[in-house]
């Protein structure tokens, strides 16, 4: 059976989660309140509907409180996506992901009901900030506001030692979670397994730990 969503809001990053959503295989009815942008969205979500989402008839008519996961995509107007999470949460929609535009927005948005908060200039600027910062780090993945995961190209220093060498976990208190080496990925890799020039290592710790790792064994 195919999930489930509802978008409201067909801005830049409603649209990319309709759209990506579909990508996946997943039914989503698009809603937003201008019909220009329905038109648009009519031949790529599963169902796209015109409707003001501050309306509480409205939203029961389209029956989404029966859908397992609402996205709340309306930024600029606050009040509208702060009235429209609280009425779907108390027309009972088990799941709300809603975006925030602010810190204020988003601790009202927490208030009013929603289940995760997403913030994705924020969030994408944190990103790129520490993939630029060090040629190594390939890829940065925030898992909370202290911890992540990265990608660490291998340019020379380290290649040739073992990870029981290294002794990255006591020294550096960061765990590698797996390898990725000439298309390949070994996850979890052996204590004895050697690094070589080039490889990728994924791993996981917290941004400070990281940081340092990268610094004392990539430079
Ligand atoms: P982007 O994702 O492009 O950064 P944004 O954060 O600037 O967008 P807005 O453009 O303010 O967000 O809103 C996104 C969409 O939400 C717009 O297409 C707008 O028409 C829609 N929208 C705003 N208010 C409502 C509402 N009450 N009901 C339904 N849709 C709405």
């Amino acid at each position: 059976m195919k999930r489930e969503f509802v978008v409201i809001g067909l801005g830049r990053f409603g649209g990319s989660i309709v759209s990506e959503l579909i990508e996946l295989d997943a039914d989503v009815m698009a809603v937003d309140i201008d019909p220009g942008l329905i038109e648009d969205y009519a031949d790529i979500a599963t169902q796209a509907v015109v409707a003001d989402s501050t309306d509480e008839t409205a939203l029961r008519s389209l029956g989404i409180h029966n859908v397992e996961h609402v996205i709340v995509a309306i930024g600029e107007n606050i009040q509208a996506s702060i009235l429209t999470t609280l009425i779907l949460k108390e027309l009972g929609v088990p799941k709300l992901t809603v975006k925030a535009q602010n810190d204020h927005h988003e601790k009202v948005l927490r208030k009013v009901g929603a289940d995760k908060v997403v913030r994705p200039e924020r969030d994408m600027g944190i990103r790129v900030a520490n993939n630029v910062v060090s040629n190594n780090i390939i890829d940065y993945l925030e898992l909370s506001e202290e911890h992540s995961i990265a990608e660490l190209h291998v340019s020379g220093r380290i290649a040739g030692h073992t990870l029981i060498d290294l002794d990255i976990r006591a020294q550096y208190g960061i765990n590698i979670v797996a390898i990725k080496r000439k298309g390949t990925i070994q996850v979890s890799p052996q204590a004895d397994e050697m690094i070589e020039k080039d490889d990728v290592l994924i791993v996981i710790g917290s941004d400070l730990d990281i940081h340092n790792f990268e610094k004392k064994l990539f430079h």
